[in-house]
């Protein structure tokens, strides 16, 4: 019987690549194999290529090179090539249903939590009266969630959320909308500040954001930072208030969402406006100067919602979220991320 226990594949600095079972069952009879691992990942690549060609009766199993910014964004072209395509360091984007073929494996950070920075955190959540927490955590970190929960619950904090509602994408927190009225502040577990500021923006700065970094043992206050980011978009905001001509970037693959495309093109149109939608798998800063002109006032990143606050904040017009051109547009009343 198949089962969904994870294996170790191999192991790559301090993390550990997994496989479940049924995966296992699915490379014996595939024939061409692609393996997919995130950026910070690719060193890692030939190593597990290998580990995958062990367990294989000599099949082809190739590498993509190609950018892995996350799990919404697979070239479905090259997809297409491959019995299976073996996608680690991501979980399955929840707003999108990939092709079948596709495989979603773990890669764990295997070092234990320093228990220091938590008495810490813990310390400074009480000195606030900050008593009931949303816990969330990123792919390499899941194996944290209960350990931490188990500590904040002992030491009188509540984690309000569980286990099954834990996994943070850079543009999805499960509940977070729905649960933020009744939670003082968020701890969100992972390296980097890409998913704390994530979560600070859901909140739209609202409450405290505390990340906990399992590489660097520290944790840090990031609610500063977020008001700061938040500055900016509403700078961004007041500026795209008299923009008659749009542009809408629209992705592909998982960052297509044609119902957010339709919501923006309609509040576009209800307030006099024009637009143009640009289609393309990875916007940059280069592609968006290229295919600008005078004509253009705004433009909205229907694909990544993050591209408009990470990567093209410096942008000489306003780019903007979804949430932030509906608020402009007058759909939303108040600030919303993602849409
Ligand atoms: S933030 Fe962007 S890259 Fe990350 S899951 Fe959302 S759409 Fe994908």
């Amino acid at each position: 019987m198949i089962t969904d226990r994870k294996l170790r594949l191999t192991i790559c600095g301090n993390h550990i690549f997994t496989l479940r079972e049924n995966t296992l069952s699915r490379i014996r009879s595939a024939k061409k194999i692609l393996i997919q691992v995130p950026e910070g990942f690719k060193p890692c690549a030939t190593r597990v290529a290998e580990a995958i060609l062990a367990k294989t009766n000599d099949s082809e199993v190739d590498i993509d090179a190609s950018s892995n910014f996350g799990s919404c964004l697979l070239d479905l072209e090259i997809v297409r090539e491959y019995d299976l395509v073996i996608h680690f360091g991501h979980d399955r984007y929840p707003l999108w249903e990939p092709p079948e073929n596709v495989a979603f494996e773990d890669v764990v950070y295997e070092p234990e939590l320093n228990k220091e920075v938590l008495e810490e955190l813990i310390r400074d959540l009480k000195e606030r009266k900050l008593r009931r927490v949303l816990l969330y955590v990123t792919q390499q970190h899941k194996n944290l969630y209960g350990t931490i929960r188990k500590f904040l619950l002992m030491h009188g904090i509540t984690v309000v959320n569980d286990k099954r509602k834990s996994l943070a994408f850079g543009c999805v927190y499960p509940d977070i909308a729905v649960l933020s009225n009744s939670v003082d502040a968020v701890i969100m577990v992972s390296g980097g500040s890409f998913h704390s500021l994530g979560a600070g923006i859901s909140l739209g700065g609202l409450k405290p954001v505390f990340k906990v970094d399992p590489y660097r043992c520290t944790y840090v206050d990031m609610t500063e930072t977020v008001r700061k980011v938040l500055k900016v978009r509403f700078g961004k905001i007041f500026l795209a208030n008299k923009a008659s001509n749009w542009l809408i970037i629209a992705g592909i693959a998982g960052q297509y969402r044609p119902d957010v495309v339709s919501a923006v093109k309609q509040a576009i149109v209800a307030k006099g406006g024009k637009y143009f939608i640009a289609r393309c798998m990875y916007l940059t800063n280069a592609t968006l100067a290229n295919l600008d002109n005078p004509h253009i006032d705004s433009i909205v990143v229907t694909s990544c919602p993050r591209l408009p606050i990470d990567d093209l904040s410096d942008y000489h017009k306003p780019v903007l979220t979804p949430g932030e051109a509906l608020y402009v547009l007058g759909k939303h009343h108040s600030y919303r991320f993602p849409w």
